[in-house]
């Protein structure tokens, strides 16, 4: 079955092997110095200076990384604007009420790009606010928001950025240093090709090493996991099996090129997907140029619901994903995330051509 879903990918044989490598206790040097390849390999993902920005693992998905992220970034006095254009940036907000973060959101219908300006007067018009969390890719429709002009319009007024990069890591460029971010929070199984189980986040290292206020959480204290991580250890118990596909995930990816050379094969992918669905007379929902390599997303065919859509897909072998929300009648969405080549993509193609006319 062809995963056209963004996240969990299509695995390579050579990373579901990893999945077989011995039992291993995570109190042992072994899984220490797994788990130093691993953070030193997800640093130099984006080129990170390794004495300035530090990577931190943990169990658990995209989400426990934001969330552990933002609850231990945001100190008790900090206050945060949420910019949000879809589901994941409401989930930021989300999690700030949960937690009690002091926020404020600057709401854009999904779809819509975030204005720099916008970030500007609002981030001039509360001087409360201390930080800014934006989404880099909003999966939920595929929008690639602009980190530089945004991140540029926050670094002018003295705002730090906190980054759900979870569906960008490993395939957009990112540049934390010099787009104004503090940290950014991925996973391992999206652009990565890894296995779910383990997320992070890589943030400035004297942000974490600062002596700080009292921990909002024991689980997602990212302080905890630094301290415990800097010392070859672990705070808690560790997906160990993941960690060994993340492991070999980020050697494939390191020796096919890095980040620059899976972005340009995401896009000659995604260019396959566009022409053929513009052929077909289906509709981009947002224009190649802003939108991400990673997933696009298309409006339905008239009288070709998604349920029917879907189904006759998966009967040829492709996994397509559902539009969320108010989208969930209107689109389908098509990643290419995962171990697929360019003849996927023309199968794929050729399936949406034989349903679409048939
Ligand atoms: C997938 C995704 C998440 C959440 O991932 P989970 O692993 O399901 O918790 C968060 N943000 C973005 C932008 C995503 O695409």
């Amino acid at each position: 079955m062809l995963l056209l879903n963004p996240g969990p990918v299509n695995l390579t044989e050579r990373v579901r092997h990893a999945l077989l490598n011995p039992d291993l206790c995570h109190r042992e040097p072994e899984f220490s110095e797994l788990q130093a390849r691993i953070r030193a390999g997800l640093v130099a993902v984006h080129g990170l200076p390794s004495e300035r920005y530090t990577a931190v693992l943990m169990t658990g998905s995209g989400t426990a990384a934001v969330e552990a992220m933002l609850t231990t970034l945001m100190s008790a006095d900090g206050r945060l604007l949420v910019l949000e254009n879809g589901v994941y940036g409401e989930r930021m907000s989300n999690i700030a009420r949960i937690h009690g973060i002091g926020h404020a959101r600057l709401s854009h219908a999904w779809g819509d790009s975030i204005e720099p300006d916008r970030v500007g007067a609002a981030l001039d018009a509360d001087p409360s606010l201390t930080h800014v969390a934006v989404v880099h890719h909003e999966t939920t429709t595929g929008r690639l928001n602009d980190l530089a002009a945004i991140g540029a319009a926050c670094r002018a007024r003295g705002r730090p950025m906190l980054v759900d990069a979870v569906s960008s890591f490993g395939a957009e460029i990112l540049d934390c240093d010099a787009w104004n971010i503090q940290a950014c929070a991925a996973t391992a199984n999206k652009c990565l090709h890894a296995v779910p189980g383990t997320s992070f986040v890589v943030a400035r290292r004297a942000d974490l090493e600062r002596d700080d206020p009292p921990a909002r959480s024991l689980y997602l204290d990212l302080r905890g996991y630094l301290r415990n991580q800097d010392a070859g250890g672990t705070p808690f118990t560790q997906s160990v099996q993941t960690f060994y596909a993340l492991d070999e995930a980020l050697r494939e990816l390191a020796e096919a090129g890095g980040a620059a050379e899976r972005r340009a094969h995401y896009a000659r992918l995604q260019g396959i997907v566009r022409e053929g669905m513009q052929a077909l007379g289906i509709a981009a929902l947002i224009p190649a140029a802003e939108s991400s390599v990673v997933l696009s997303a298309y409006r339905l065919p008239a009288g070709l619901p998604y349920r029917a859509l879907h189904d006759r897909l998966k009967a040829r072998g492709f996994v397509i994903y559902a539009g969320q929300g108010s989208f969930a009648e209107s689109i389908f969405r098509v990643s290419t995330m995962g171990a697929i080549v360019e003849a996927d993509m023309h199968r794929f193609v050729d399936a949406m051509s034989a349903i679409v006319s048939g």
